[in-house]
């Protein structure tokens, strides 16, 4: 399949799980794939740059040098994202100001460097990464909740504002995915292979989701196959979201 044959795709937080499958999935399917992280992961044939999401100077420098190195931008993927556990008490405001500026101003900035670029190519896509969090009442998660919910929202708003100028914007919300963040709280748990069976059972079809399911999600939002699709929060959950 080579269906990102001469497009430029940017996937944040891309050096590791559901970024980096995607960006593999992309550059399998054609696409010169960047990831763009904290640290820049090099991967052939995925390319790395590296951008903090937290910081408007380093975002910027990023898209102009992935335009300058490789011409332009038809695939924005902001995907990058940082967990927060508790009720929501459990989190002082800077916490709460730490997490959303990662995982919702984040995604605000990476789009606004990336749209005058987004704006010239004829295929142009964005897909933000949600989660289950941002739709079903998770215990202990309030904060990374919230930051959820608001990207789905977000998403249905730049779809509302772009659509015109070509620009599609779609959504994943996976359940629990197999991903060195799941590993770092498995690890952190008093028993990991008791904590692992449970996030497993709260998964309706048994198992975690994997990185490259999620990622297939993604290339579809991304691609050519959904060109009437815009707007639209995809699960990818193992029927979390049917409970
Ligand atoms: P991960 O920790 O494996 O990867 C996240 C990547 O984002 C890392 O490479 C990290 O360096 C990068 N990142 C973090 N802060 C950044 C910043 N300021 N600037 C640039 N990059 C930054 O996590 P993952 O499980 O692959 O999660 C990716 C996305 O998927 C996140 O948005 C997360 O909220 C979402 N998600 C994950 C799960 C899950 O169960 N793993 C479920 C639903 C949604």
């Amino acid at each position: 399949m080579s269906e990102f044959a001469g497009l430029v795709a940017v996937v944040t937080g891309g050096a590791s799980g559901i970024g980096l499958a995607t960006a593999r999935l992309l550059a399998g399917r054609g696409a010169t794939a960047v990831a763009l992280d904290l640290e820049p992961r090099v991967d052939p044939p995925m390319h790395g740059v590296r951008a903090d999401v937290t910081d408007d100077g380093s975002v910027r420098a990023a898209v102009a040098e992935v335009v300058e190195r490789f011409g332009r931008l038809d695939v924005l993927v902001n995907n990058a994202g940082i967990g927060a556990q508790g009720d929501v008490a459990a989190n002082p405001d800077d916490e709460w100001l730490r997490v959303l500026d990662v995982n919702v101003l984040g995604m605000a900035r990476v789009t606004r460097a990336a749209l005058p670029h987004l704006r010239r190519s004829p295929a142009a896509a964005i897909v933000n990464t949600g989660s289950i969090a941002g739709w079903a009442g998770l215990p202990q998660r309030a904060l990374y909740s919230a930051s959820k919910g608001a990207v789905h929202a977000l998403t249905l708003a730049m779809a509302a504002d772009h659509v015109r100028e070509g620009i599609r914007v779609n959504a994943v919300a996976p359940g629990t995915v197999d991903t060195p963040w799941v590993g770092r709280l498995l690890d952190a748990a008093d028993d990991p292979a008791d904590e692992r069976a449970a996030l497993e059972a709260r998964q309706p079809h048994g198992r975690l989701v994997s990185a490259e399911e999620v990622a297939g999600a993604v290339a579809y939002l991304a691609g050519p196959l959904s060109g009437s699709t815009t707007g639209t929060v995809l699960a990818v959950d193992g029927g979390m979201r049917t409970l």
